[in-house]
């Protein structure tokens, strides 16, 4: 039996500790927060990442919870329709899955599934790492000392333990700050996900959940970098100076942004020539995130969690296992993370020149002519998620 510590406990982090446990490896989870945490909202799982839970028989559960979001609607000038999507009734096409799900609930049954067989350990984070050739000794935050064989990263886009073994991990910012936030639902709300485009680079967002309430994004066009580690006072303060004005539903969202759940975050890619550093590894958004503009990631997650504890679980050497889950999952991360052209910004235009062209790019995508051609413009929100094959359990 190996010992794996795993770093991060939302999809990537316990999805990798099930399987390693179910490998009959001992593992223990490490979480930063002090409890699991549930903010997020409506991600997609697709292709390749619904077979990792239909394996982990999580599939039923995952779709009894979904957001019940009906489609993808796009609003121009004066909240006029100027696309519609229908959700799909597959598990990989369209900007709204089959499979919607909220990012906390997903965490949450994930879990739910490992909590007897992982031990979990919230409110503590690796502060050091020295490897040698038969281990690594982890030197937690609260002090705690550990020795473990093998140590998998999956604690997000904004890694610190990552630094420990790959410091500066190239990153490529897409110039977009999203703030998603909760807020009441009103009579007048629907189960479509409604698009606004504000034009001056905005993007206003509601969407559907399960709990009642609606799902708000507000997407922001910005060369200013560093907006995600400003106080939340600053975050508001400059959220309603940049959205004042937008029209549609916006001022009903600035109107909560004072006392709303709110999670906001500076979209960016982490491209990595190697995810692997001797007995350390990375997997999800640590390794390679795609940013939420994919509609990928968490499939992502899912399938190279399941990839790498499959290659740990065929291999008896772990550098054998490491180069294995490289090869097998680099095509699949390079192609997630070639973002169409012109993407975010063409989504979220800065004119009204560019609010015409997009309008009428998304009513020529909307088209069956498009999706059959399968252009471009027919590929909107429609990720590569087939286009992977998991390794079976060995
Ligand atoms: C709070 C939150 C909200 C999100 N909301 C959305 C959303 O609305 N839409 C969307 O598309 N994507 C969202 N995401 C991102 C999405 O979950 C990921 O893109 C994808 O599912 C891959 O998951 P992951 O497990 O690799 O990383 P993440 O989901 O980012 O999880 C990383 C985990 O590691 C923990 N962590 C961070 N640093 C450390 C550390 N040093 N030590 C230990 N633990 C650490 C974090 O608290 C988190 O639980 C959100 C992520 C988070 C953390």
């Amino acid at each position: 039996m190996t010992s794996v510590l795993v770093s991060g406990a939302s999809v990537a982090g316990p999805t990798t500790a099930s399987w390693l446990a179910r490998a009959g490896h001992d593992v223990t989870v490490v979480e930063r927060a002090d409890s699991l945490r549930d903010e997020g909202q409506n991600i997609d799982v697709r292709g390749a990442a619904r077979e990792v839970l239909r394996r982990m028989g999580l599939e039923e559960a995952a779709l009894a919870h979904g957001t019940g979001e009906q489609g993808t609607v796009l609003l121009g000038e004066g909240g006029r329709e100027l696309a519609r999507f229908p959700a799909s009734t597959d598990d990989t096409t369209g900007p709204t899955a089959e499979l919607e799900i909220l990012r906390g609930r997903l965490g949450q049954l994930l879990f739910e599934h490992t909590q007897d067989d992982v031990a979990y350990r919230f409110g503590d984070q690796i502060a050091a790492l020295d490897q040698d050739p038969d281990g690594v000794d982890v030197t937690f935050l609260s002090g705690k000392e550990e020795r473990y064989d093998l140590v998998v990263l999956a604690d997000g886009v904004n890694s610190r333990s990552r630094d420990l073994v790959l410091p500066d991990a190239p990153r490529r910012y897409l110039g977009m700050v999203i703030a998603y936030l909760t807020i009441p639902r009103i009579d007048d709300d629907t189960d479509w996900w409604r698009w606004y485009v504000a034009g001056q680079g905005r993007g206003v967002n509601l969407r559907p959940d399960d709990t009642g309430t609606q799902r708000a994004m507000l997407n922001l066009m910005t060369d200013v970098r560093g907006i995600d580690v400003l106080d939340r006072d600053a975050q508001v303060t400059l959220l309603r100076r940049a959205f004042a004005g937008a029209g549609w539903q916006t001022d009903r969202i600035l109107a909560e942004l004072d006392d709303a759940p709110m999670y906001l975050e500076d979209l960016s890619q982490i491209h990595l020539d190697r995810w692997s550093v001797g007995r350390v590894v990375l997997t999800g958004d640590a390794a390679w995130c795609a940013t939420p503009v994919s509609g990928i990631g968490t499939t992502l997650a899912l399938s190279g969690a399941y990839t790498l504890a499959a290659c740990l679980a065929a291999h008896d050497d772990h550098r054998a296992a490491f180069a294995d889950y490289d090869a097998r999952m680099r095509p699949f991360v390079e192609k997630g993370q070639s973002l169409p052209p012109g993407t975010p910004g063409l989504a979220n235009p800065q004119t009204d020149l560019g609010r015409k062209v997009l309008g009428t790019a998304l009513k020529l995508a909307a088209s069956p002519v498009a999706k059959k051609l399968g252009t471009a413009l027919g590929r909107f929100g429609n990720p590569p998620a087939d286009e992977y094959e998991l390794p079976a359990w060995p």
